[in-house]
């Protein structure tokens, strides 16, 4: 039972939130891919890192897999939004695989800027989290010339064959302000750094720290929707701490909220990462409505209307159908 009912507890519900233009690309990727060539349809890694809409998709007929060789030959595979390195596009042709290539476009011109500045011959300082997929398949790209730089530490150590011809790219999904940081950093070690204008961190990411940084210090209490392998959704609890948030928690739906958070809590401050179905949202708030939560005022710092358009692969297919 709850410990404390608050006669009308606060929420504040950032936007936006949720669902991006390149995770809404890539799921409805998957429905239509499963419509139009019938179960099973191969994906390969997690279509977007949340795990409600993996299973959602499992249970459509989609079968996840980790590398191309465990997908049967002449089968369709649907690579996910981060994005592969050019040698799996090889796999997939090698065991005559149809292939839908779901990498968000975002992601596709930092794989594109990679390859420029490689045939240019810089070395390429790309800015991310080591082992997380998009970082894979972004250092694909130029795996000769691409060097890891993990934050701003990293950033005084990393060697490179000539200082004066040095380039910089960074991961879609990281901190705003600590990617200033380590540009910054690198820019002084490298003053002849080159590089994309301020970063390559999506629209998506910088509007939804913007908006749970607009919340953070007026609530007791931040509750961000999301799966711990998401990084985008891991660092709006970063975010929500360093703006000022007293306590931030990470729950991939409502049954992972524990009521001992509320504890003295008047406001709660409620998000959820780009890759989170918006019921989960929903779950998030009817939980805290039976516990005296239900004064909720959703806070707007931006409009998003960005939408892509569907793998042309996927789109040919569709009007071959028609
Ligand atoms: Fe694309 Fe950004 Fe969404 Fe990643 S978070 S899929 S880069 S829009």
């Amino acid at each position: 039972p709850p410990r404390r009912l608050p006669s009308m507890g606060r929420v504040l519900l950032a936007k936006p939130r949720g669902y991006c233009a390149g995770v809404d690309r890539a799921v409805v990727t998957v429905e239509k891919a499963l419509e139009l060539y019938g179960s099973p349809v191969y994906v390969r890694k997690q279509i977007v890192h949340n795990l409600h809409v993996v299973r959602t998709l499992e249970a459509k007929g989609a079968i996840f897999v980790d590398e191309t060789d465990e997908v049967p030959p002449g089968a369709t595979v649907v690579f996910s939004a981060h994005g592969v390195a050019p040698t799996v596009h090889e796999e997939a042709s090698a065991r005559q695989l149809r292939t839908i290539d779901a990498t968000c476009p975002l992601v596709s011109k930092v794989h594109s800027e990679a390859r420029r500045f490689a045939r240019e011959d810089y070395d390429i300082l790309l800015i991310g989290h080591e082992g997380h997929e998009e970082v894979v398949g972004t250092t694909g790209q130029a795996p000769d010339r691409i060097h890891l730089v993990d934050g701003p530490e990293d950033a005084a150590k990393v060697k490179v064959r000539d200082p004066e011809h040095v380039a910089f790219l960074s991961q879609t999904t990281l901190s705003v302000d600590e990617t200033q940081t380590t540009v910054k950093a690198l820019r002084e070690r490298f003053p002849h750094l080159q590089g994309p204008p301020s970063d390559d961190i999506c629209y998506a990411t910088q509007n939804r720290q913007v908006a749970v940084k607009e919340i953070s210090s007026a609530v007791d209490l931040v509750i961000v929707v999301g799966s711990p392998n998401s990084s985008n959704s891991v660092r709006l609890v970063e975010v929500a701490l360093d703006a000022g948030a007293p306590a931030a928690y990470l729950v991939d739906d409502s049954t992972e909220v524990d009521a001992s958070w509320l504890d003295g809590v008047e406001t709660v401050g409620v998000t959820s990462g780009a890759s989170v179905p918006e019921e989960l949202v929903t779950g998030v708030m009817a939980w805290l409505a039976e516990r005296g939560f239900n004064d909720v005022e959703e806070v707007t710092s931006a409009d998003e209307h960005l939408l892509f358009a569907l793998p042309p692969e996927l789109r040919r297919d569709i009007r071959a159908r028609e």
